[in-house]
């Protein structure tokens, strides 16, 4: 029957499509999963925070009552003209979103997986604490830097082991690279263990990562000029007023975006790029005004990531003003050499309005959307990928950013 398909493709893609909606839910664990061949992604490692009752540092991120309650005081004051506008725009995609919930809702053979997303691995904080996370942003900050070196100790089994004609790259056990402001590529079909600093760091099949600030980024154009990028995906740091996001890695003022060199990333046959931003209106005007003219990048459509708990139910009341249960992707197209604006226009309809329901991961870490994407992105297919300001890695993407291995760490996987 459909329903027991979609659950089937569900499960083995971690992508369930409604049936006439514009609607997605996803489940990133099986979406990363795809990219890994001998391990895989821990789920409750991965869903700490709405899985378990404490989280590995004892601090409860959801907030509660007496928060929220505080929150909805702030709203009875009258808005300024800024706080208006943000609303205007709450107000207009509030139906879109609320009818997304309800397809979501309805669906009860999805809505019957949903406690089993967690997977039942034991998650383990004693072994959580055992080994200390690198602070990338550190060690690539020191004078010392150029020095680290990142082992890649690919498996017997990746080299080739029988000559079937095919000229198959011939990879020596290790090949030891430095870590940073180096593009370090894992072109194998399946995953390898690597080493760095003490640690294990487990790299998807068919992926690469280039760890620098932002200052170093143009470094990596010559390392990929021969191509460029389809896909781009893009999640800054955006300066903000949250305390914790402020703890948890360090932000970026806007006028240093204006100067990353979008453009020299982009392929012959254009991009499409897809820009993570928050509810802020200064913020959303930032973009439309002059991120996105700044880049090249002619606005097409805007997304929405709606986030829910294991149970179903939304993160937060739809409309509490500070704490949205929803983010915001923006979607654009970049021309490269050949312009090919014209034609991808009436792709616009089917993109427009799209929702993406999940369950959040540790705070601020965004669902892997860039493969839903695929299809609207100009040039060749499967379409060559890039993530700025990445914290993890995908099979088939490049990802950069100042700590592009944080998720990678092998505390986040289990064996096999
Ligand atoms: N999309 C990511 C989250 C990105 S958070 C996810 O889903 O996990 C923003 C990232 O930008 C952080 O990793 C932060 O360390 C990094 N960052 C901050 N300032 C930077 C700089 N100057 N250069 C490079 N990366 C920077």
């Amino acid at each position: 029957s459909v329903t027991s398909d979609r659950r089937s493709t569900f499960l083995g893609t971690g992508i369930y499509r409604f049936e006439g909606s514009n609607t997605v839910f996803i489940d990133p664990v099986r979406v990363l999963n795809r990219s890994y061949t001998r391990f895989r992604v821990s789920p409750s490692a991965y869903y700490s925070r709405f899985f378990q009752s404490k989280s590995p540092t004892g601090d409860s991120r959801v907030p509660n009552n007496s928060r929220k309650r505080k929150r909805k005081e702030k709203k009875t004051h009258t808005l300024n003209l800024r706080e208006q506008a943000a609303d205007e725009r709450h107000q207009k995609v509030k139906a879109l979103l609320l009818e997304a919930h309800g397809s979501f809702l309805g669906a009860r053979d999805l809505l019957a997986l949903m406690e089993t997303l967690s997977g039942g691995d034991e998650f383990s904080g004693k072994e959580w604490l055992q080994n200390v996370e690198q602070s990338f942003v550190e060690h690539g900050s020191v004078w010392q830097a150029p020095l680290y070196e990142i082992t890649l100790n690919y498996n017997q089994d990746d080299k080739p082991t029988h000559d079937g004609g095919s000229p198959c790259v011939n990879y020596s056990e290790q090949r030891v690279l430095p870590v940073f402001s180096n593009l370090v590529v894992n072109e194998a079909g399946s995953d390898v263990e690597a080493e760095l600093l003490n640690n294990k760091y487990i790299i998807p099949k068919e992926s690469g990562f280039f760890m620098s600030d932002l200052g170093q980024i143009h470094n990596l154009i010559p390392a990929v000029s021969d191509c460029g990028f389809n896909l781009i995906v893009i999640d800054p740091p955006w300066e903000n007023s949250s305390a914790y996001q402020k703890m948890k890695y360090p932000t970026l003022p806007n006028r240093y975006l204006l100067s990353l060199p979008l453009k020299q990333f982009v392929h012959a046959k254009g991009a499409l790029v897809a820009l993570w931003v928050t509810n802020r209106e200064k913020l959303r005007v930032f973009v439309e005004k002059e991120l996105f003219p700044a880049w090249g990048v002619k606005y097409e459509a805007t997304l929405y990531w709606l986030k829910v708990k294991a149970d179903g139910s939304l993160i937060s009341e739809l409309d509490l003003f500070h704490h949205r249960p929803y983010e915001c992707l923006l979607i654009g197209y970049c021309d490269g050499d050949i312009a090919y604006s014209k034609c991808l226009s009436r792709l616009r309809p089917v993109l427009h309005d799209q929702v993406f329901i999940s369950v959040p991961g540790d705070y601020s870490r965004k669902p892997p959307v860039g493969e839903l994407l695929w299809e609207y992105a100009p040039g060749p297919k499967p379409p060559r990928c890039l993530e700025l300001f990445a914290r993890e890695m995908i099979a088939g993407w490049t990802s950069w950013g100042n700590e592009p291995l944080r998720f990678q760490d092998s505390r986040y996987f289990l064996r096999g």
